[in-house]
């Protein structure tokens, strides 16, 4: 899960990290009050899951409330690589001596985190890492060794960072970045940039924080951070229910039990000539409920135009399947083509239990394949 800078900011205020005060805002009235309550110069930010948001015009400076309010009005709505802002982190502005850049994230093929910090910050980090590579230093924490205080003198003397005093305040920065990573279940967490103050003050002035989605079961705290609105539709429900559903961009909705046999069941329609909309998985459950939210969310989708299930039952019961599938048609006004495919426990009473209902829009198919084609041409 990612968080919005703001709430990296509130994590990272956790930790220790310095930050900048700050209040969200929603409208252009809410960010002039913020501004006002704040004093003083502010900078107003656009809060969305991505990047870059400076160059896509989400960052002013304002002078006063007024100003702050007027570009709150003109960033709130904005589109921001596909994300529109609906949310704005009015701060503290900052003067700004130098922008440095530190983060922490796993290297996989080393199995440790991997610090990275340079001197040369603020721009994209890909850049200084392609074309002058030496400029920034890298370090590997073993997680068996945990992290010591030596790593991170070694990163800062290895980014050429010379002043005492910043050495000094980047060190416990680096302690604490390690251990809000460790603490949070965090897979990234960037400052970019981390500036020195003409005063020499460190701080982080912005944050990309990255939670595992598998660890949040102990973070309840994160987990509620989740913002459903920054989600369409469909996911949005997918999450309130727990269904694993997955938008893709053609025209057959998918539903089958487990990721092996739903990644097959897309290679199928394609081999069969059509495209995904989007699928569900089932996983190990499969009773009547779980189906009908399942199914209920896969036809929410208006790209779908015939929906394939797909079960291999082992712990899963078809006829249970089957009892669901027809719960859901009577409990929803869903008229799309549906395909089911049964195999494993029961398959045969489950397709018993479909053929009785003689409902028109059902299509019993007995293959894979067969069922494949028959979602295609039902959604052509
Ligand atoms: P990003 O573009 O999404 O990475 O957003 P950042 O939070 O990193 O801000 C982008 C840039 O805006 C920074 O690198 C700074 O140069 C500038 N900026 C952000 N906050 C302040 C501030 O408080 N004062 C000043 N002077 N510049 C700021
Ligand atoms: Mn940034």
């Amino acid at each position: 899960m990612d968080l919005y800078e703001y709430q990296g900011k509130e994590l990272f205020k956790r930790f220790g990290i310095p930050v900048s005060a700050g209040r969200l805002a929603t409208t252009p009235e809410e960010a002039r009050t913020a501004a006002e309550e704040i004093g003083g110069q502010v900078v107003v930010k656009a809060q969305v899951l991505t990047g870059g948001r400076g160059k896509a015009g989400g960052i002013k400076l304002a002078d006063s409330p007024e100003e702050a309010g007027q570009h709150a009005e003109a960033i709130l709505g904005l589109d921001i690589n596909g994300h529109v802002v609906r949310k704005l982190w009015i701060e503290q502005a900052s003067d700004i001596a130098h922008e440095y850049y530190l983060s922490v994230t796993f290297d996989r093929g080393e199995k440790k985190a991997l610090f990275m910090l340079t001197k040369e910050g603020g721009i994209d980090i890909e850049e200084v890492a392609a074309n002058r590579p030496e400029a920034l230093a890298r370090l590997h924490v073993d997680p068996l060794e945990g992290f010591q205080p030596y790593q991170a003198r070694r990163l800062i003397y290895g980014a050429g960072i010379d002043d005492p005093s910043e050495q000094k305040q980047i060190l416990a920065i680096i302690e604490k970045l390690y251990a809000a990573f460790v603490g949070a279940d965090s897979m990234l967490c960037e400052i970019n940039p981390l500036i020195v103050t003409p005063e020499g003050e460190v701080k982080a002035l912005d944050s990309k924080f990255t939670v595992d989605d598998n660890a949040l079961y102990k973070h309840p705290d994160i987990a509620e951070m989740r913002d459903l609105e920054a989600y369409p539709p469909e996911e949005r429900a997918a999450r309130e229910k727990d269904v694993t559903y997955v938008k893709l961009d053609g025209e057959v909705g998918i539903l089958g039990n487990g990721a092996g046999l739903v990644m097959s069941t897309l290679d199928v329609i394609a081999l069969a000539g059509g495209r995904p909309a989007n699928f569900c998985d089932l996983g190990g459950g499969g009773d009547a409920q779980g189906v009908t939210d399942a199914l209920e969310i896969i036809s929410a989708d208006p790209q779908v135009r015939s929906i394939l299930f797909n079960i291999f039952a082992g712990i899963t019961r078809c006829d249970e399947v089957a009892r669901g599938i027809l719960a859901a048609l009577d409990k929803t006004n869903i008229e799309h083509p549906i395909v089911v495919r049964f195999d494993g426990t029961n398959a045969e009473e489950g397709r018993q239990i479909l053929l009785d209902a003689g409902r028109d829009n059902i299509h019993v198919a007995s293959t894979m394949l067969e069922a494949a084609k028959r979602a295609v041409e039902l959604a052509a």
